[in-house]
């Protein structure tokens, strides 16, 4: 295929518009997967997007179609669509030279259409945009052919009305594709350089690394180096995906596909690397900058002799997912971990089920803490830590306000798309929260765009979850980084019969604090199960007891209630026991579920 006749493209979209649907459509026109019920969402590999109905990692596809006589090799990249996974979005445009920008013609532009144009926008990518389900009874595409026009400067005349369920106009789409995105501008006679833009990690075949060549060729057998590491392969396998692996016998100039080059540590393929021949070095491409982790939670084994077991997970899940950051941590109620770092509490949710169904992994997750930052006023602590201000990810170690100057909190400029009708409520709520608003537009006459400045800690549990119901499913939100604040913040702990729950352990501003330790004991006292004896269930600022909640004695004996009767009843219930205990943890004398946290802070 001559560089003229590649294309390389994503979709982008708000979630649940439609973009895994249309890239199963695109994958059966061109032939890669037949039309059968069973390859839904064919892109979405994980159990967990399967489960889920998301796309966490970005999949890429190669289609090969005839367009007017010549024959084409279309790149696809699927991508996911929520928040917290935006830097897969941008990871993945890097490859591009176009976008497929999907909107729902029922819901419209939603907070992460906008975000994603922006992203495509900024990287100077040609958008081709579409409106998908017009077959459904309400769908409005006039009015959101409107809304692009406005809100993005897209002529309406540029929108293709397609169903990706029904396959309407989608074969327009791929002939948008081929008139409207531009070739990769790459030479096969050039030194080859390749963008790792993604990796995998197989069990038996090592690190698989996704690339897209901007210059050269590659094949099996030849000695490759690392811009990053320096070290040196020899390439063992090349090859497409269509969307499996098919090796083939080169790869060249503006294609994307995969190598295999012996790669065994995880962390010999550093996403966006560039590799070149060993005889003939280049200038690295620019790379990416480091996802910037939102939320951090420590993360420890149940059970300290699964320490290495669950060492080698972390890795391997790692390297699949390089945006988690890895700090080792130990405690003294959990014993040695790790904190990791994640983009948000849906990344850290779905992380820790991959750990559980990939890795057959079960681990206590402490509660989720942003990364705040304290500027230090103490001689004392301003040597011990090198330096003058420090950023606190652990509130185990949260620096007292006596060796304080200042503590500072990290926030983020949220876009919110609306309804006009719950313009109100999402302002009250929004003020609850500690925002303060920086804009609102009308994006049509009934739909509204608002911005406001949030507290990361305020939004990351459930702001979305209080927001989608209180607009009824209607309202939809995106966030951006915006730097920190100086805040009033003091450390919260949460006591079992005496003993602190170190996972329970929070960082919160002060006016907050009455509320939320009253709101955690209580919901608290719903999820540990009633026990032989009584209970307290405190909140504390430092010695100050400042919620108390009690659970009663339970005082029938399960066991007792078997005694004399059949053995094997008796062996069955003690072994359900048993399993039971596995799921929980001992805080002093009282058994707590290991997930008590995620079920106390969401309340499920
Ligand atoms: P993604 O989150 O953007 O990848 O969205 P999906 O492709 O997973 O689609 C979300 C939901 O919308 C699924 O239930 C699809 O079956 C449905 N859907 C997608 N395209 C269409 C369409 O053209 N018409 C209708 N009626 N439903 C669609
Ligand atoms: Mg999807």
């Amino acid at each position: 295929y001559p560089v003229e006749s590649i294309r390389n493209f994503s979709i982008i979209a708000h979630v649940d518009h439609g973009k895994s649907t249309l890239a199963d459509r695109l994958l059966e026109i061109t032939g890669a997967i037949s039309k059968t019920d069973h390859n839904k969402q064919v892109l979405d590999k994980l159990q967990v997007e399967r489960e889920r109905g998301i796309t966490v990692k970005a999949q890429s596809a190669s289609l090969f179609y005839n367009h007017e006589g010549i024959n084409y090799l279309l790149n696809l990249i699927d991508t996911p669509g929520h928040v917290d996974f935006s830097y897969e979005v941008s990871r993945s445009l890097s490859a591009c030279q176009g976008v497929i920008l999907v909107v729902d013609a029922n819901e419209g532009i939603q907070a992460q259409t906008v975000a994603n144009f922006y992203l495509a926008f900024e990287a100077q990518l040609s958008i081709i945009p579409v409106i998908n389900k017009i077959d459904l009874k309400n769908a409005d595409p006039e009015r959101v052919e409107k809304q692009i026009e406005k809100l993005f400067d897209i002529p309406r005349d540029e929108c293709i009305r397609i169903s990706a369920k029904q396959g309407t106009n989608v074969e327009k789409v791929l002939q948008y594709v081929i008139e409207k995105i531009p070739p990769p501008q790459c030479n096969t006679a050039d030194p080859l350089k390749a963008l790792v833009f993604d990796s995998t990690f197989d069990h038996y075949r090592g690190v698989i690394a996704n690339i897209a060549l901007f210059g050269g060729e590659i094949a099996k057998g030849q000695k490759i180096v690392s811009a990053h590491t320096k070290k040196r392969y020899e390439v063992n396998e090349v090859g497409i995906l269509t969307p499996n692996e098919q090796p083939t016998h080169k790869l060249y100039a503006g294609q994307v596909g995969y190598l295999i080059a012996g790669m065994k540590e995880v962390t010999e393929a550093q996403i966006g690397d560039t590799l070149f021949l060993y005889k003939q070095p280049v200038e690295p491409l620019p790379g990416f900058k480091s996802a910037k982790p939102m939320v951090f939670a420590g993360m420890y084994p149940i059970d300290q002799t699964e320490y290495n077991n669950l060492k080698s997970a972390l890795e391997r899940l790692t390297l699949n997912d390089s945006s988690v950051t890895v700090h080792r941590d130990s405690s003294l109620a959990l014993g040695a971990g790790w904190r990791l770092g994640f983009l948000g509490l849906l990344h850290m949710e779905v992380f820790n089920q991959r750990l559980e169904q990939e890795y057959n992994m079960s681990v206590i997750l402490t509660a989720p803490t942003v990364p705040y930052k304290a500027v230090l006023s103490s001689a004392k602590l301003k040597k011990e830590y090198g330096k003058d201000e420090i950023t606190i990810i652990n509130p185990a170690q949260f620096p007292d306000k006596l060796s304080v100057s200042e503590y500072l909190e990290p926030t983020v400029l949220g876009t919110i798309v609306t309804p006009h009708e719950y313009i109100g409520k999402i302002i009250t709520l929004c003020q609850d929260r500690r925002a303060v608003q920086k804009d609102m537009l009308y994006i049509d006459e009934n739909r509204v765009m608002l911005k406001y400045l949030f507290p990361l800690n305020e939004i990351v549990v459930d702001f979305y979850d209080a927001l989608k119901s209180l607009s009824s499913g209607y309202a939809s939100f995106d966030y951006e980084d915006a730097g920190y604040q100086s805040a009033d913040l003091i450390k919260m702990d949460i006591l079992v019969n005496g003993n602190p729950v170190e996972e329970l352990a929070t960082i919160i501003h002060r006016d907050k604090a009455y509320a939320a330790g009253k709101l955690l004991c209580e919901r608290l006292k719903e999820t540990i199960p009633r026990q032989l004896f009584e209970i307290a269930i405190q909140a504390a600022i430092g010695k100050k007891i400042i919620a108390r909640e009690t659970l009663k004695a339970y005082r029938k004996n399960v066991v007792a209630k078997c005694y004399g009767g059949d053995i094997t009843r008796r062996m069955k219930l003690l072994k359900r026991q048993a399993e039971g205990k596995r799921l929980m943890r001992k805080i002093g004398n009282v058994e707590v579920p290991r997930d008590a946290f995620i079920r106390v802070l969401k309340r499920e």
